[in-house]
């Protein structure tokens, strides 16, 4: 739309980035910091930092539905109620399935959140780094392109990141979960630290540890000058943070890069596609289709970040054609789409714990246990490929009142802590493969008039073994450690409920197989960078978001670079 005074000039910055999440955000700041004068497009509304986190202090009885959400609410939305942390207090920043429909060709659980800071709000914050055997794996077996980076790579990037971040974690000196720069810990309560040291007497190769998670511990001067706080281990974190307790893009990163008076920041603009400059042999700008008016603009730029998270960004690409390009940007390979991996969440195990009855802990602890990777670390060993993380905690329920107690003592037994019981779950890698891919649909549209993605994603024989060892090994474990009735279980969950999606436009050392170089750089149009989960060869089994902000931080520097020796 041109308005007066709206002409090509005005619509020209040094770098646009796509997307304001966890990795937009990362890529503002940065670019922002570095001197460029960057526009960030975001298709959601606008989110303020504690303005706009309304629910951030209510209590459960000022909720007109005790915070649960209604039946006809649930009915509407089979897809996003499925998620955890979808509740009556937070379920305004989760899509509503059918404002933004998607094409299932195999059961897959996509779940967004399309707003500023995008999913930075709602995630579960734990941040545990790569190890050098993930970036080493499939080259190791062989099972999909080899990563063009390795562990050395990325290790001053993950500490670049986790100093302004503010990460709280454990030096536990683990070559399969290397340290970093980490803010206080928190604690494992007695059940758990029992489990650890049982562990510890029985496996060499089995560590716990107490998970690491963007969580303002002990705040720093740089988190301070962010304008946070201290988190208050109230665990509500997915309302949104008052104290800015937790990292996300809203309470960090995006005020960060406004300070430096270099940004703009555009809400309801849904980036369409990318625009490729046949003569110039580049791509020069984005189409954006105003969420509110439809109407369709061009903004303009010398480098693009593309950062609208793992499917979307495939998205982005596939539809941005050209004669160059008529099957996507920079898919001369024909792999963009493809080798769409994603968590393996499906194993569980709960447990009973009779003992440690004067023991109990302090406030809601944002974080749990964590076991790293012990499987097919160094070598094959097992009939399935790669391997899982094991997350697990220990709790204390509610004392039960039996049916002849009422009146004071009733009151009484509720307000007592039962007895112990533990929960224990896979975090487990998925295998990329050539078959699991998104695609555009030829015929279904969006509501602004993009192309729906086509999911199919599924999961293989490799997915169920793992999960077969998850269970066996877990209930060994907790055996070991001497829980009681013990109950392992397939929850059967679809691919991307785990919301770790990865992969599509993989980096990679050969244009033949991959999307991206080295530097997070598309091989064929060098002044396109993608940095979030589509960026991805393999997806290891440890949460992924720290790695994508460690990688954007790293392209951005490189990008720069780039632009001032004058190759882009
Ligand atoms: C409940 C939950 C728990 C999680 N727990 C963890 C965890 O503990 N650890 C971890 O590492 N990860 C976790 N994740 C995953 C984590 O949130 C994502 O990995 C991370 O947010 C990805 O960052 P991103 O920048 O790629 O995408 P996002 O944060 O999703 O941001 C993408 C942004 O792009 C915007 N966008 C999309 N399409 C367009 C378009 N066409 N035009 C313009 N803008 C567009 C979106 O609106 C969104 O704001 C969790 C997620 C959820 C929901
Ligand atoms: S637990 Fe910490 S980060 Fe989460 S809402 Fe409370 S103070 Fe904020």
């Amino acid at each position: 739309m041109m308005t007066y005074g709206d002409t090509r000039a005005t619509r020209t910055y040094d770098a646009i980035v796509i997307g304001s999440g966890i990795s937009g955000g990362w890529a503002a700041k940065e670019l922002c910091e570095k001197g460029l004068r960057t526009l960030v497009l975001e298709r959601g509304r606008d989110v303020r930092h504690i303005t706009d986190y309304p629910t951030a202090t209510l209590n459960p009885w000022d909720f007109p539905h005790r915070n649960r959400m209604p039946v006809a609410f649930d009915e509407a939305n089979p897809i996003a109620t499925k998620c955890y942390a979808l509740d009556e207090a937070t379920q305004q920043f989760f899509v509503k399935d059918a404002e933004h429909p998607y094409q299932q060709e195999k059961p897959f659980d996509w779940i967004r959140g399309y707003q500023v800071g995008g999913k930075s709000l709602i995630w579960a914050r734990q941040t545990q780094r790569w190890s050098r055997f993930d970036f080493e794996a499939n080259a190791r077996d062989g099972a999909a392109a080899d990563w063009p980076i390795r562990y050395a790579d990325i290790a001053t990037w993950y500490s670049h990141v986790e100093r302004f971040v503010g990460i709280s974690g454990n030096k536990d000196g683990l070559e399969t979960l290397p340290d970093g720069e980490f803010l206080k810990p928190w604690e494992l309560n007695c059940v758990e630290k029992h489990i650890q040291q049982r562990v510890a007497a029985t496996y060499k190769d089995r560590h716990v540890i107490i998970g690491r998670c963007a969580h303002l511990t002990e705040p720093q001067q740089i988190h301070y000058d962010q304008g946070r706080a201290p988190c208050q281990a109230r665990h509500l974190c997915y309302r949104g943070c008052p104290y800015g307790g937790y990292f996300s893009s809203n309470s960090s990163t995006l005020p960060w890069a406004a300070k430096t008076g270099k940004l703009t920041l555009r809400p309801d603009s849904v980036v369409h596609s990318i625009i490729y400059d046949e003569v110039k042999q580049k791509a020069t700008g984005v189409r954006v289709v105003d969420a509110q008016t439809k109407q369709l603009t061009e903004y303009y730029a010398r480098i693009i970040f593309v950062n609208a998270a793992c499917l979307n960004t495939n998205l982005i690409l596939l539809n941005s054609t050209s004669r160059r390009f008529p099957n996507g940007l920079g898919n001369d390979s024909g792999v963009l789409g493809r080798y769409v991996a994603f968590h393996n969440y499906r194993g569980n195990i709960l447990a009973d714990y009779e003992g440690f009855e004067d023991g109990y802990y302090y406030g809601r602890r944002p974080t749990t246990a964590f076991m790293p990777n012990f499987r097919n670390v160094n070598r094959q060993e097992t009939d399935f490929q790669r391997g899982y993380m094991v997350a697990f905690s220990a709790s204390r329920g509610q004392g039960q009142p039996t049916a002849e107690t009422f009146g004071a003592e009733f009151k009484k037994r509720i307000t007592q802590p039962g007895p112990w019981h533990v929960f224990m779950m896979m975090q487990g890698e998925t295998v990329p493969r050539y078959e699991n891919h998104v695609r555009l649909s030829p015929d279904q549209n969006d509501a602004w008039g993009v192309p729906q993605l086509v999911t199919s994603i599924g999961y293989t024989d490799n997915d169920t073994k793992m999960m077969d060892d998850f269970l066996v090994q877990g209930a060994e474990m907790l055996d070991k450690a001497g829980c009681k009735n013990i109950r392992p279980y397939d929850d059967h969950r679809n691919p991307g409920l785990d919301i770790h999606e990865m992969g599509g436009a993989r980096m990679g050392r050969d244009p033949k197989t991959s999307i991206l170089n080295a530097h997070n750089q598309i091989h064929s149009c060098r002044n396109v960078f993608v940095t979030d989960g589509a960026a991805m060869a393999s997806t290891g089994s440890q949460n992924p978001s720290i790695t994508f902000m460690a990688l954007t931080a790293r392209a951005v520097n490189y990008a720069v670079g780039e632009m001032k020796r004058k190759n882009l």
